[in-house]
C-alpha cells in the first residue's frame, strides 16, 4: 500500500511514513494511491468479532505491520473498552443505534485514538527513527481527551492539545485540563475550533519550525483525523454493525443499510464511505449537522462557503466550519485529480469558498445532508427518552432528528443505523435541558449526577472522579500564538 497527497505532490509514501508524517508537505491529506481490497470475502469477514474484523480492515490499508504486531495493538487498544463488543448496536423502536462511546473517554474518538499511539510508535520503529514525535492536536472537545489518554506517558512521544477555551462542555474541559502525564500539554485558545485547526495545520506546514525540531531530534505529527491512522480504524465499526444486524437476523448478507452520522470534520462519515468502497452494502450516508450547517449546504448545492457566523451550540463537537476530511472526498469525486483538489482548497483558503462543477455535483448523490437546530436537538432527546427510555447525547440527537427529516422527505424504508457518538453524560446539562429536568441552581458539571439519578443510569467512575480533579493545565493563548506555545513546551526558546 502506498499513499499520496490529495494536492498533487507526486511523491508516494508507505503507510508507516504517512502515519508518522500526519499531513503531506504540500498541505494535502494522505490518500491511498490505489484503494485496497479485503483479503477475505465479505461473508467470511462478517462472521468475525470486533477485533478480528478490525485486523482485516486495518491490515488492508496498513500492510507493513505484521499480523502479530497489529493484532497485539488491537488487543491492547480495544481491551480498554467497557464492553467486549467495543461498539454495540442497540435496537430502539425500528432504529438501530451504533454506540461508539464505550471507550475510556466516552466519545467515538476513542475508537481510533486508543489504537493510534501503537500505530505511531510501531511506525517510528519501522522507520528506524529515533526522533521524538510531537503530536499536535486541535480539538472541539472530544479528540483532545482521547488523544491525551492515548499518548500520555508513551515513550518517544509528546502531545500538545489546543481547545477553544469557551467552546467545550464542562465535562470535556475538566477531562482535558486535569490530564496527568509527563509528556502532555493542554492549552485553551481564545478562539474557536477552526482557529485551533488552522493554527495546527500552519505549524505542521511551517518549514523553519520543522527544521528547528529536526535539529533537536524531534518531528511533528498529528492526532487529528487529517492523519490517515485516525481514519482507518473508524472504517471498522461500519462492518461490525452490519455484522451485528446479520447475527441478530435483522438483515441478510447483501441487504443495504443507511447510516446517519453526526458530522463536523467529516472523518466519521468518510470512514463510512471508505467502508462502502471496500464492498460493504451501504445505501445512503446521511450527513447530520447542527446549526453550523456548512456541510448540509454543500451537499445540497455544491457550494462550500465558510463565510458565515460560527454558533456555539449544544453539540459543541460539531461546531466546525472548515471540515478537513471533505478534502479526501473531493479528491474522490473529481476522479482523484489532485490539481483540481488543490484548486478548490486554495479557493477555500483565499476566499473561504468554492463551487464544484456539475460532474462532481453528480457524484454527491450518495450523501444526503440535513441539519438540526438547538431546539429540535433538545426535543429529540425528550421524545426518544419518553417513548423508549433510551438516552441520547446531543450529537446523536442531531442525527436522530435529521434521520426523521430524511425519512419524511425520501420515503426510504431501508434499515438505518444511527451513529451514536458520545455518552449523554459528556453533555449532561444540555441533555437535562432536553428532558426538562435541568436545575438552574446547579453548576454545569453537577448535572451529571442529576441526569444519573433521574434516569436511573449508572454514572461511569471516571466521570465521577473528575469533580475533584485539579486544573493542572492553565495556559490560555491567543488564536495566533499557537507556535510560541509549542516552542515553550518543547523548550526551544523564542
Ligand atoms: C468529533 C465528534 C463528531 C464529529 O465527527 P467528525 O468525524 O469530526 O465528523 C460528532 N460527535 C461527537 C460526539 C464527536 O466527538
Amino acid at each position: 500500500m502506498f499513499y499520496r497527497s490529495t494536492r498533487g505532490d507526486e511523491k508516494t509514501f508507505s503507510s508507516v511514513e504517512a502515519i508518522v508524517k500526519g499531513i503531506a508537505d504540500d498541505g494535502g491529506l494522505f490518500v491511498p494511491v490505489s484503494f485496497p481490497e479485503l483479503k477475505i470475502s465479505l461473508e467470511e469477514l462478517l462472521k468475525l468479532d470486533y477485533k478480528d474484523i478490525a485486523f482485516e480492515v486495518i491490515h488492508s490499508f496498513f500492510d507493513e505491520f505484521t499480523e502479530e504486531e497489529l493484532k497485539g495493538a488491537i488487543d491492547k487498544a480495544y481491551g480498554k473498552f467497557s464492553t467486549p463488543a467495543v461498539a454495540p448496536v442497540s435496537k430502539v423502536g425500528e432504529e438501530f443505534f451504533l454506540e461508539l462511546y464505550h471507550g475510556p473517554t466516552f466519545a467515538f474518538k476513542d475508537i481510533a485514538l486508543t489504537l493510534l499511539p501503537y500505530l505511531m510508535t510501531m511506525s517510528a520503529k519501522k522507520l528506524k527513527s529515533d526522533k521524538e514525535i510531537v503530536i499536535l492536536t486541535a480539538t472541539s472537545g472530544d479528540t483532545g481527551k482521547a488523544a491525551l489518554e492515548g499518548f500520555a506517558d508513551v515513550d518517544g512521544t509528546r502531545i500538545i492539545v489546543f481547545f477553544p477555551e469557551e467552546g467545550v462542555s464542562e465535562v470535556q474541559k475538566l477531562q482535558m485540563v486535569t490530564q496527568k502525564g509527563k509528556n502532555v500539554s493542554v492549552v485553551g485558545i481564545e478562539g474557536n475550533f477552526d482557529d485551533a485547526q488552522r493554527g495546527v495545520k500552519e505549524i505542521l506546514g511551517n518549514d523553519s519550525l520543522g527544521e528547528l525540531l529536526s535539529r533537536n531530534n524531534m518531528a511533528f505529527s498529528s492526532a487529528n483525523s487529517i492523519n490517515i491512522g485516525r481514519l482507518v480504524p473508524q472504517i471498522v465499526y461500519y462492518f461490525t454493525s452490519y455484522s451485528d444486524l446479520i447475527k441478530k437476523g435483522e438483515i441478510k448478507l447483501g441487504d443495504k443499510l443507511n447510516f446517519v452520522v453526526p458530522s463536523g470534520n467529516f472523518g466519521n462519515i468518510l470512514a463510512g464511505y471508505y467502508a462502502k468502497k471496500l464492498g460493504l452494502p451501504i445505501n445512503n450516508l446521511i450527513c447530520a449537522s447542527n446549526k453550523n450547517r456548512v456541510l448540509t449546504d454543500f451537499l445540497n448545492s455544491g457550494t462550500y462557503d465558510k463565510n458565515r457566523e460560527m454558533y456555539l451550540t449544544n453539540s459543541p463537537s460539531m461546531d466546525i466550519l472548515v471540515s478537513s476530511n471533505l478534502e479526501r472526498y473531493l479528491y474522490e469525486i473529481c476522479d482523484q485529480n489532485p490539481t483540481k483538489t488543490k484548486e478548490l482548497m486554495e479557493a477555500l483558503n483565499s476566499n473561504g469558498k468554492y463551487e464544484i462543477d456539475d460532474k462532481m455535483k453528480n457524484n454527491l448523490k450518495n450523501f444526503f445532508g440535513g441539519f438540526c437546530d438547538e431546539e429540535s436537538t433538545l426535543s429529540a432527546i425528550k421524545n426518544v427518552y419518553d417513548e423508549y427510555d433510551y438516552l441520547m447525547d446531543t450529537h446523536t440527537a442531531v442525527a436522530h432528528h435529521v434521520y426523521n427529516q430524511y425519512k419524511t422527505k425520501h420515503n426510504d424504508e431501508t434499515k438505518t443505523v444511527i451513529v451514536s457518538t458520545a455518552s449523554p453524560f459528556k453533555f449532561a446539562e444540555s441533555v437535562c435541558k432536553g428532558l426538562e429536568i435541568e436545575d438552574k441552581n446547579l453548576a454545569e458539571f453537577d448535572h451529571i449526577y442529576l441526569l444519573a439519578e433521574k434516569t436511573n443510569t449508572e454514572l461511569p467512575d471516571a466521570l465521577k472522579e473528575l469533580k475533584n480533579g485539579v486544573r493542572i493545565h492553565k495556559n490560555i493563548c491567543g488564536k495566533n500564538q499557537l507556535d510560541s506555545e509549542v516552542k515553550k513546551f518543547l523548550g526551544l526558546g523564542e
